[in-house]
């Protein structure tokens, strides 16, 4: 069977792929570059960064997202990177996205760094939310695991974030054995103290030195036995739809906690993601080894209903799961950080 286009199913026509699943929300990294070094996503000496020429520019940006909202059904916008927050343009984008109809909404994954000063002029340009990462409160345990001495500016950003309005401020922690994992309990104490929702994200073969094993990966059952040690977790009866984070309750509620449990408690039957690197390509899974190039088609002059198609046929061949369990499994090319997280 053909991937639907334009021509054959209208112009209306979504990013659907052959296993029924339909993509309603694309995530855009605009950036490779990051300002710390996460040991589970980028080497401390960082990585050879994109040519400035291959990565779209803020028009191009604008253009794609235009056409994914307009043509391709997609409601749901997050920007992410490397760290969005390093890009120039980034409130402009946002603006941008705000101004399409149907409007989507628009979030935002950050490390927060710069935050306290960016959330006023995001929030006024139209960001409806956002995704902080924060995987620790000790300051040394930041610097062993960031190879950067920054924890006071993530959380100056994050509180900024909330100053700002962007309730509720999410949290995304992944967990290292002999790391960090300790810190789950205090993680979420920190959370319910200030009112941000925790989401723990189990490690991912997404870094850049390959070196991901599954042993020594920190699973959901970890965790969730780690906080029941010192909270009583219930399972969220809100339906979950194709939420990555199965929630619990704490203590009753209402506040709940979230665990992604991407490699043990896989979730790609619900996938409704598509995503779009700083240089123009699309990607139909995280764990995907091919990609659509998008940016030299719209560079030749094609169309947007042309784009539309290709970003069409590119979801159309989405494989049925990200296969981390099979023995054939292979790492992606790019690491986390150059495709977007
Ligand atoms: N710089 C931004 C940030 O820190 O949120 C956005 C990009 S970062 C790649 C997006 C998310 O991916 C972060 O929450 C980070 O913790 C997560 N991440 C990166 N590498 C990962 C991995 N190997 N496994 C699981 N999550 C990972």
């Amino acid at each position: 069977m053909l991937a639907p286009t334009s021509s054959a199913a209208g112009a209306s026509a979504g990013l659907r792929d052959r296993h029924g699943r339909t993509a309603t929300d694309l995530r855009v990294s605009l950036t490779d570059r990051c300002n710390l070094r996460c040991t589970y996503c980028m080497p401390e000496a960082g990585l050879p960064w994109l040519p400035r020429p291959t990565l779209l520019t803020d028009e191009e940006v604008v253009r794609l997202v235009g056409i994914a909202v307009r043509d391709l059904g997609v409601r749901e916008v997050r920007f992410t990177g490397g760290e969005p927050l390093l890009r120039p343009g980034l409130v402009g984008i946002v603006e941008a996205a705000a101004a399409l109809e149907p409007r989507p909404e628009i979030s935002l994954t950050t490390n927060a760094i710069g935050l306290e000063r960016l959330a006023g002029p995001l929030v006024a340009a139209g960001l409806d939310r956002v995704n902080v990462s924060l995987d620790t409160l000790r300051p040394g345990t930041f610097k062993d695991l960031a190879k950067r001495d920054r924890l006071d500016a993530t959380l100056r950003g994050i509180a900024g974030a909330a100053e700002a309005g962007l309730a509720p401020v999410k949290i995304n922690t992944v967990l290292m054995r002999g790391v960090n994992d300790g810190e789950a309990p205090e993680l979420l104490r920190f959370a319910l103290e200030h009112g941000y929702q925790l989401r723990f994200i189990e490690q991912m073969p997404l870094d850049a030195a390959g070196v991901w094993r599954r042993e020594e990966m920190v699973t959901a059952a970890e965790i969730l036995a780690a906080l029941r040690a010192e909270f009583d977790l219930a399972p969220d009866p809100a339906h979950r739809g194709s939420a990555p984070a199965e929630t619990w309750l704490v203590d009753g509620g209402p506040a709940t906690v979230g665990v992604i449990g991407s490699v043990t408690r896989p979730f790609c039957g619900e996938c409704d993601r598509t995503r779009l690197t700083a240089d123009g390509q699309v990607r139909n899974c995280l764990f995907a080894r091919g990609e659509t190039d998008l940016r030299d088609l719209a560079r030749s002059g094609a169309s947007d209903a042309e784009l539309a198609d290709r970003w069409r046929e590119a979801m159309w061949g989405k494989l049925p799961g990200h296969g981390i369990d099979d023995p054939s499994f292979l790492q992606p090319a790019r690491p986390m950080s150059a495709i977007g997280g």
